[in-house]
């Protein structure tokens, strides 16, 4: 994507607007400090010799947030050095240190994806003990090489026994059912974004924090920043995102939901006209177009958006989806969205076993004819001596398959050309393989996002060297030809 240097300014806007927003609702955030778990990536410079990175490593790697000004609502426990190492282990490790360190004023913890704060949370279980090893004895774990980082956190770990002992009898628990608020107990809001894709990861992040506020606090993406939530402390399903009309210039494409049977869209015969800012309507879809002061012109994001009210003049959006077909074998078009509903769904089956489903993701399998929907699961199983039996997962193979469109269902049952949809689960961990895989290969950490759908050889490989057992839908799903529902 292409950017210049005032588009630093227009970021720099948006994020400080969003702790005097977050203080109307929640008074007392000057008393403390926030955990913040941010990376930087390695940078690389394009064939024509310009510099290419993720635009939240320019950002850590700017002035605007390197030398900013010290302001009592945004005091991290992470030190700049620390989140600019770009071996991540490091970064990670020393990030979390901090946040131990600090516990008691910790007032909320975040990441920018809700992804990368479970990420964080599974570091935890990895290394705690090498963390509390470190805290009683007040020396660096020796991984951590980076100079400036060592020279950093010398001058101040020093020995804690007490602290090391908590950390020890705290993570030692097999239960980490609200361990975010017994480690950090003064936090007061987890701000992650959990709409879009990461809505998947409501269920867990609650597991882990015992129930926190989930503050969305802003939606923005590597072409533009677009713009934040005027009531973060809203429920997930609620956050509406009001557009800044001085980031870009916006413009609406109609997005018409209604597809007839067929799967195609009689409704777009004529190619619809774009709208302005000011002229869209509550209750309409429309799809991100941005003109930006960068460059691009007329760029369609791929973000559907509906639109919820208005601030002033501004009108503000609900995130619906990014416009893409995961998975289709025929006829069949199943989105983000309806496959996240299928997941929901089924994983109430799950429910009487104590497990919820962490992580999922989906392939088409066309290998076998007919083709049939493969989906990914990693199971949390809070008590492995009722883990979810494989009837239980045949019934939610068919609750997947009752939740999608009723032209898969008409594929599945009348044209007889999709087979039973598969759930096949994998080994806990195996989700954050692929993040590993992912990085390895160039991806950001901070801005990482589960694929919902994977088709890569490597990957797919992957997960099946990972499948602890397989269930198919044992039966049709329902459809009936009269309407289509
Ligand atoms: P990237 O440029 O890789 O960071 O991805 C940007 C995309 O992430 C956006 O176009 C959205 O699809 C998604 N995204 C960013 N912020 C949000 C948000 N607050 N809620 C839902 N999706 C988001």
């Amino acid at each position: 994507m292409p950017t210049i240097k005032e588009e630093l300014d227009r970021r720099q806007l948006l994020y400080s607007l969003l702790m005097p927003v977050m203080n109307l609702y929640v008074p007392g955030l000057d008393k403390g400090k926030g955990l913040y778990f941010l990376f930087v990536k390695s940078e690389t410079r394009t064939p024509g010799g310009l510099l290419a990175r993720p635009v939240l490593t320019s950002y850590y790697k700017s002035d605007h947030f390197k030398t900013r000004p010290y302001d009592p609502y945004n005091v991290y426990t992470s030190p700049n050095e620390a989140i600019l190492c770009p071996d991540s282990f490091q970064s990670m490790y020393t990030q979390m240190l901090y946040g131990l360190l600090d516990r008691h004023q910790v007032l909320r913890l975040g990441a920018v994806f809700a992804s990368g704060l479970l990420r964080a949370i599974r570091f935890l279980q990895l290394n705690w003990r090498q963390l509390a090893h470190d805290m009683e004895t007040g020396s660096l774990n020796s991984k951590i090489t980076n100079p400036s980082l060592r020279e950093c956190i010398v001058k101040t770990l020093k020995p804690n026994l007490e602290l090391a002992q908590f950390v020890r009898h705290e993570c030692s628990k097999d239960d980490w059912e609200g361990i975010i608020v017994r480690i950090w107990p003064n936090t007061k809001y987890l701000d992650v974004i959990v709409t879009g894709a990461m809505a998947q990861y409501i269920p867990t992040l609650d597991y882990y924090s015992g129930g926190l506020p989930l503050a969305c606090t802003m939606y923005a993406s590597s072409e533009c920043y677009f713009g934040l939530n005027l009531n973060p402390m809203c429920k997930p399903s609620e956050v509406s995102y009001t557009i800044m009309p001085n980031m870009a210039y916006f413009e609406f494409l109609p997005h018409e939901p209604n597809l007839d049977a067929t799967g195609f869209d009689f409704t777009n015969e004529l190619p619809p006209k774009l709208v302005d800012l000011v002229d869209v309507e509550v209750g309409k879809e429309y799809e991100l177009v941005i003109t930006t002061y960068a460059g691009l012109c007329r760029y369609r994001v791929g973000d559907i958006l509906r639109v919820t009210g208005f601030h002033n003049s501004a009108p503000q959006f609900h995130f619906i989806r990014r416009k893409n077909v995961l998975l289709s074998i025929d006829s069949d078009k199943t989105d983000e969205a309806e496959l996240q509903m299928a997941v929901e769904n089924a994983s109430y089956l799950l429910r009487e076993h104590n497990a919820s489903v962490v992580e999922y993701t989906s392939h088409a399998d066309t290998k076998t004819i007919p083709g049939h929907y493969v989906v990914y699961w990693e199971l949390l199983v809070k008590d492995s001596t009722n883990s979810p039996d494989n009837n239980t997962l045949e019934q939610c193979c068919l609750a997947m398959e009752e939740s999608l469109n009723s032209v898969y269902r008409q594929g599945r049952v009348a044209d007889n050309s999709i087979g039973p949809l598969e759930i096949r689960v994998v080994k806990n961990g195996t989700f954050e393989e692929l993040m590993d895989y992912a990085i390895s290969r160039g991806a950001s950490i901070n801005q990482y996002k589960v694929p919902r759908c994977v088709n890569f050889t490597p990957i797919m490989e992957l997960l099946d060297s990972r499948v602890v057992s397989a269930h198919f839908s044992p039966a049709l799903p329902h459809w009936s030809p009269e309407r289509s529902q």
